[in-house]
């Protein structure tokens, strides 16, 4: 049986101050989460992380990205050693925001993602086909390469989270009917099947886009929905709350 899984990104919002105030907050959040047997999450910007880590390290704490290199002229980049020393063990890799302004590849990713596994960190791979590839009938196409190259190599593939976003659903409020998202976290689960065999049964495979409060029950009864990556729906405590309680 998989652990249900709920992470919230926050992408470029929270100042210090702000996740402060969360991170109080995020006490009663995990003992609310925990009595319902969820794991849950956030993936704050760099400047926050160590003082969330600080304030509840219970929390599972994740960068919204990370260089693949330990070290070098980078300018710009964070990298893995960084993270662990102020005991980040997770991070994103790929989110559709980095793939369309970041120049972000299904081979970057690989490198990412094999870079985290190699130090026992957990990646959140994201994956998800844009409008026009939608629209083309092309979701399971492009879904099939960013698995195949996102993960090759990676031996140990229940140390993986991956979540399904699809692209138009991402801060829209066009969220992926439950069939939908449904049908392609299956998918994945089948790739996933023919490249690891039964392993794959143990890798949690979530769904983002526009999930809130009023929807999240929906999906969660999904057998293949193992969780949520969600954007706006996770920045207020309150709402945080409620996506826990509906899961
Ligand atoms: C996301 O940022 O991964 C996301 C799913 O955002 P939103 O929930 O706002 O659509």
């Amino acid at each position: 049986m998989r652990k249900k899984l709920l992470v919230g990104n926050w992408k470029m919002n929270k100042t210090i101050a702000d996740t402060t105030a969360f991170g109080h907050a995020s006490i009663e959040l995990l003992k609310k989460a925990q009595e319902r047997h969820i794991d849950i999450g956030v993936t704050p910007p760099y400047l926050s992380l160590a003082t969330l880590v600080s304030i509840n390290p219970k929390l599972i704490i994740g960068a919204q990205n990370v260089h693949y290199l330990n070290s070098g002229a980078y300018t710009g980049e964070v990298s893995i050693p960084m993270l662990q020393e102020i005991g980040v063990m997770w991070s994103l890799v790929g989110h559709s925001e980095r793939r369309t302004y970041f120049g972000e590849t299904n081979e970057s990713c690989n490198l990412k993602n094999l870079a985290l596994l190699k130090v026992g960190m957990t990646p959140l791979y994201c994956v998800g086909e844009t409008l026009s590839e939608f629209e083309q009938g092309l979701t399971k196409k492009v879904i099939k390469s960013q698995i195949e190259v996102g993960l090759k190599g990676v031996e140990d593939i229940k140390e993986v989270v991956i979540a399904y976003e699809p692209v138009w659903s991402i801060g829209t409020g066009k969220n992926a009917s439950k069939e939908i998202a449904e049908d392609i976290c299956a998918y994945i689960r089948t790739l996933l099947k023919e490249m690891y065999g039964k392993e794959s049964d143990l890798v949690r495979i979530l769904y983002g886009g526009s999930v809130k409060p009023d929807n999240i029950k929906t999906y969660m009864a999904m057998p293949n929905i193992d969780g949520a990556l969600v954007g706006g729906a996770s920045l207020s405590v309150d709402s945080f709350a409620e996506l826990i309680a509906n899961i």
